[in-house]
């Protein structure tokens, strides 16, 4: 049987670990080539030495700063001269500055603002110059549920929600190329960013977790996995028809927390 993703390169940014590095080996495991896409370019280029050797595809490491133009820029050429297409953008790279905002500095303002819209926009601009010609493309922004408001978080809410209308007006955009544009918007998922948010606020991240467990309908946080899952069926071609949407994963409807 023909795998999913066969013949496809999927780009995911910020994913030597967490949901990214979950996602690009869910799609390798589907048949895609992949671009591990990080700050630091030894720790992509050992993801896509992993990716590789597991799935028997091509895997780039890129060292890239999503929030720089001349990065971003480069690091679409150098995947079409190496794997000669781009199929799949996933807008994943991300970073919490959480603070209430009497104490919340312009840096951490500037950073995740930068790093999150600025970042998709820099990505899906350079992807969509290959896209366009290509008539085929896949966009998925990760989102989250802090973009309906979450206390100590009004840089990462903001940049979140943006996200989500970045989102729709660039399906509208680039719908007519053959190029769908969704975003999933995760719950709570177990990786080192809310193991770090466990331990800033003073908790061992077992029993952060179990606490936040007992608030999500299916009695669990989620896992890398589970995110990972639904951005590949946005990113098949299955998913022709979905554009625009904002899928939560987050083990229940949202409600105020
Ligand atoms: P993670 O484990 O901390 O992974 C984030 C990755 O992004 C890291 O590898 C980080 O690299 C990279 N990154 C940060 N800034 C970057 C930049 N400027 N350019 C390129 N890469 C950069 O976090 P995660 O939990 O998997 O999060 C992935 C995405 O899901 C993020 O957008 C996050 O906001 C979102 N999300 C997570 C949750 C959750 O509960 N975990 C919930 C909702 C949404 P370095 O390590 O080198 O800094």
């Amino acid at each position: 049987m023909t795998k999913p993703f066969e013949g496809r390169v999927a780009l995911v940014t910020g994913s030597v670990r967490g949901i990214g590095a979950a996602t690009l080996d869910h799609m390798a495991e589907g048949g895609a080539d992949v671009v591990v896409c990080d700050l630091d370019g030894d720790a992509a280029r050992a993801t896509a030495a992993t990716i590789a050797e597991r799935h028997g595809r091509r895997a780039l490491g890129v060292a890239c700063d999503v929030s720089r133009t001349e990065d971003v820029d480069g690091m679409v050429d150098t995947v079409v001269r190496e794997l000669g297409r781009l199929d799949i953008l996933v807008n994943n790279a991300g970073l919490t500055r959480d603070n209430l905002i009497h104490k919340m500095s312009d840096d951490d303002w500037d950073r995740v603002i930068s790093v999150h819209l600025r970042g998709a926009f820099l990505c899906a601009r350079a992807a969509q110059r290959v896209m366009v010609p290509q008539k085929y493309g896949r966009i998925v922004n990760v989102s989250s549920t802090s973009a309906l408001g979450n206390r100590g978080q009004l840089n990462y809410s903001t940049a979140k929600a943006g996200l989500q209308g970045f989102t729709r007006t660039l399906a509208l955009e680039l719908g007519r190329f053959g190029i769908t544009v969704n975003a999933v918007a995760p719950g709570f998922i177990d990786t080192e960013m809310t193991q770090q948010t466990a331990r800033r606020l003073g908790f061992e991240p077992d029993d952060y977790k179990a606490q936040r467990a007992k608030n999500i309908a299916v009695g669990r946080v989620g896992v890398p996995q589970d995110v990972a899952a639904t951005i590949a069926f946005l990113a098949s071609e299955a998913a022709s028809f979905v554009n625009g949407q904002i899928i939560y994963v987050s083990g229940g409807p949202e409600t105020r927390r």
